[in-house]
């Protein structure tokens, strides 16, 4: 299995580029698995967690939903210590 690279000069991110473990959730910063592009231009990501919590909200404004959540499988995204 070769490991393939991305290109390294490019600095800015190609939107349509695949979530990476910097990309962050904009609610608790979790490892993100969704990103929402808004029709108003923005751009929003969250982890598996909110966005199940949000998506249905979510996809009625977005312009285009990028969903990685299945990538996770069975594991469970975050461990939260009892966000009360
Ligand atoms: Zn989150």
């Amino acid at each position: 299995m070769d490991k393939r690279e991305a290109t390294v000069t490019t600095a800015v991110a190609p939107s349509a580029a695949s979530l990476s473990a910097a990309d962050r959730c904009d609610r608790c910063g979790a490892q993100a698995y969704l990103r929402v592009e808004l029709q108003t231009g923005g751009e929003l990501l969250f982890c598996a967690h909110h966005a199940r919590e949000h998506g249905d909200k979510l996809r009625e404004i977005a312009a285009a939903v990028h969903d990685e959540t299945h990538k996770l499988g069975d594991t469970p995204a975050v461990a939260t210590n009892g966000d009360a």
